[in-house]
C-alpha cells in the first residue's frame, strides 16, 4: 500500500463561479487560480501525485503554461489517476477536509462525495469529506483543502505456469 498527503489554498474573489470538488457552489465570490482554482480537486490530486512519488501538480501543469488557463481541474485529477493505475496501484480510499468560513458545505456533503467518487471511480462510502470554519485564524479570504489518500496494488492474475516436459533432458 501507499499513502499520499495534498493540501492546497485560493484566495475568493468576486465575480467568479465557485467550484469545490468539481461542482460548482452558489456564492457570490469564487476562488481565483490559473485553472478554476478548485481548492479540492488539486488537494485530491496532489495526494495521488505524492503517494506514487509522482512531480506535483504545479511541476505538471505550471500556472505560467497558458494551456491550463481556466481549465477544469478534472484534467489534472484524470492525469493523476492514469499515473497512478500506470504504476500499478488504484485507490482504496481518501479522506478529505475543507476549510473556509462560507459558504456552508454540510447542504452539498452528500453531492460533493458523489460526484468526486464517479470522477475517481470509487464507491462514496471510500470519498471522505469534512467542513471545518477557521476558528480564530482570520482566514475568512480563502479557501484551504487536506487530503490523504491510501493505494493498494492493483491484484495481478496468477501466472499460469508452463508444465515441465517429461524426460526432460535437463
Ligand atoms: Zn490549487
Amino acid at each position: 500500500m501507499k499513502i499520499g498527503y495534498g493540501w492546497d489554498s485560493h484566495e475568493f474573489k468576486s465575480g467568479i463561479p465557485l467550484k469545490i470538488g468539481g461542482i460548482e457552489i452558489p456564492h457570490p465570490k469564487g476562488l481565483g487560480g490559473h485553472s478554476d482554482g478548485d481548492v479540492l480537486l488539486h488537494a485530491i490530486t496532489d495526494a495521488l501525485l505524492g503517494a506514487i512519488a509522482a512531480p506535483d501538480i504545479g511541476t505538471l501543469f505550471s500556472p505560467s503554461d497558458a494551456r491550463w488557463k481556466g481549465v477544469d481541474s478534472a484534467v489534472f485529477l484524470a492525469e493523476a489517476l492514469r499515473r497512478v493505475n500506470a504504476a500499478g496501484y488504484r485507490i482504496a480510499n481518501l479522506d478529505s477536509t475543507l476549510i473556509l468560513a462560507a459558504p456552508k458545505i454540510g447542504p452539498h456533503t452528500a453531492a460533493l462525495r458523489e460526484h468526486i467518487s464517479g470522477l475517481m471511480n470509487v464507491p462514496p462510502d471510500c470519498v471522505g469529506l469534512k467542513a471545518k470554519t477557521p476558528e480564530g485564524l482570520r482566514i475568512d479570504n480563502a479557501a484551504i483543502a487536506h487530503v490523504v489518500v491510501l493505494l493498494e496494488k492493483i491484484p495481478q492474475p496468477p501466472r499460469l505456469r508452463k508444465p515441465k516436459p517429461k524426460n526432460s533432458a535437463r
